[in-house]
């Protein structure tokens, strides 16, 4: 009898990566019976955080921890660099690995984020089909099929432009608001960016985490054919399903319970997320002049906005750092958590009534399936383009402005803040929301967009 098929999958370093491609795992263990194995690149000992997820996983779904690399210094000028070099360091690693899965099974891909496409000739080597999961927008992913163009027509920084990136079916971007790698055209992470995505044409198919119903023009527009351009699956909203059991709640959820019905802005900028001194400040001040609810999972701060990337969890108490008298003042009003609180399971809440977040894709479409309405306020990646999309384009989020030197102000804060939980265009935001969230609810079901995306792709590998 023929095996059945089995998949290989490399997360590059990061939460944001490895909880979406698990997920696509799991989807296509319980929809098409395919197993797979996920393949973790490291640089040490993997952070709490992702030992938790992986120990729930169910069976037929396995993984493996590749030897940890050591990264010259010089290479690492930025989060992306360091996630880009850590996957080709651990590439000798991947072959033994992807060997000695093909003795045993029947391996008919291997699917790599945007950060991984160098395994694409380890793959190669040894016949497994290379596949790409992009973890973000379809609108992302037409930029980085646009961008070896823009390269090319483009001589001066992005952010320079003076007209926004029109991208076919999107709506438009100005460069400053691209993704952070392209940013600085003379930076390692922009030469190895274009690297990786001038290889996308060369994958048997892409995935992404999105659907139809939520970006219909960018993903008509990836599925128009050309040639030499690799079929695009939109299998999304593809969020995590391994939450708590209820034992043992987190008291930040204990305190939601005690709140009234949609009542509560929830405040977290990811898995990696951090602020300047300056800014954590004017955020408390800006929450408690709003006189909203809110539950804020607060970081040290650091001057640089992804400090937290690779490790969630502050050395230091992240309480002192607030202002003086911030905990007394806000005791009724808010609720404070250190460095992480169960996101899901706050946004699923009935209490919870708006997200304040930093607009990491998982975040998003967290949000989306559960119709909380949002306050875009992005950091670092690609979560400029994913607020310019929300607030702009899908009308679910409202934006707060910076002053001349990049900070927020309290005063803005507390006007957004109440604006999206009383006010007129609040409303607006909300009811929009509610329509993505219907979408949303219908996608993965049977005969939805997505589920048969995924259909498509599974057949390819029976067949
Ligand atoms: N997350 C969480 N608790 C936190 C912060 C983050 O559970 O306190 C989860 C969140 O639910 C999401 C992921 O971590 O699934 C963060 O991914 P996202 O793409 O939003 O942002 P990134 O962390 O990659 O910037």
């Amino acid at each position: 009898m023929r095996q059945t098929p089995h998949v290989a999958l490399l997360p590059s370093p990061g939460m944001g990566h490895l909880i979406p491609l698990l997920e696509f795992a799991k989807q296509l263990l319980h929809h098409h019976h395919i197993s797979s194995t996920l393949i973790i690149p490291t640089t040490g000992p993997p952070p709490q955080t992702q030992i938790s997820v992986l120990e729930s996983l169910p069976e037929n779904i396995n993984h493996v921890f590749l030897p940890p690399v050591d990264l010259p210094e010089h290479l690492i000028t930025n989060a992306e660099a360091q996630i880009f070099f850590t996957v080709s360091l651990s590439l000798p690693f991947l072959r033994d690995t992807l060997k000695l899965l093909t003795s045993k099974n029947r391996l008919v891909a291997l699917f790599v984020d945007p950060f991984g496409l160098d395994a694409f000739d380890v793959a190669k080597e040894i016949g497994v089909p290379p596949y790409v999961f992009f973890p973000s927008t379809a609108m992302a992913l037409l930029f980085c099929f646009h961008l070896p163009k823009l390269d090319k027509m483009v001589t001066c920084e992005y952010r320079d432009l003076p007209e926004p990136v029109k991208l076919p079916g999107c709506v438009p971007v100005h460069g400053r608001d691209l993704l952070e790698p392209v940013q600085d055209r003379s930076d390692v992470s922009y030469k190895k960016l274009l690297e990786n995505v001038t290889r996308f044409t060369s994958s048997e198919g892409i995935v992404v985490n999105s659907f139809l119903e939520l970006e219909e023009g960018a993903i008509k527009a990836l599925q128009v054919e050309e040639s030499g351009k690799p079929p695009v699956y939109p299998i999304g909203p593809l969020i995590q399903t391994d939450l708590s059991d209820g034992s043992d709640r987190p008291e930040c959820l204990k305190w939601l319970d005690d709140q009234p019905s949609k009542s509560v802005l929830f405040v977290s900028f990811g898995s990696g997320g951090t602020l300047s001194h300056d800014q954590l400040n004017e955020l408390a001040l800006g929450l408690e002049m709003s006189g909203q609810k809110f539950l804020w999972v607060v970081r040290s701060p650091s001057d640089k906005s992804d400090a937290a990337f690779f490790n969630a969890k502050s050395h230091i108490d992240p309480f002192s750092f607030l202002p003086k008298g911030f905990l007394e003042r806000t005791k009724g009003q808010g609720f404070v958590v250190s460095s992480w609180a169960p996101q899901i399971d706050v946004l699923r809440h009935g209490s919870t009534g708006a997200f304040l977040t930093h607009c990491g894709w998982n975040s998003t479409l967290e949000s989306v399936v559960h119709g909380v309405p949002l306050i875009a306020w992005p950091l670092y990646a690609e979560q400029k383009m994913n607020a310019v999309m929300l607030n702009e384009g899908l009308n679910v989020a409202l934006r707060p402005k910076m002053n001349e030197i990049g900070i927020v102000e309290k005063e803005e804060i507390a006007r957004v803040v109440k604006e999206l939980m009383e006010g007129e265009e609040g409303k607006k935001v909300r009811q929009k929301m509610k329509g993505l969230q219907e979408a949303a609810g219908k996608v993965l079901n049977e005969d939805g967009s997505s589920a048969n995306a995924l259909s498509e792709l599974a057949f390819r590998w029976k067949n």
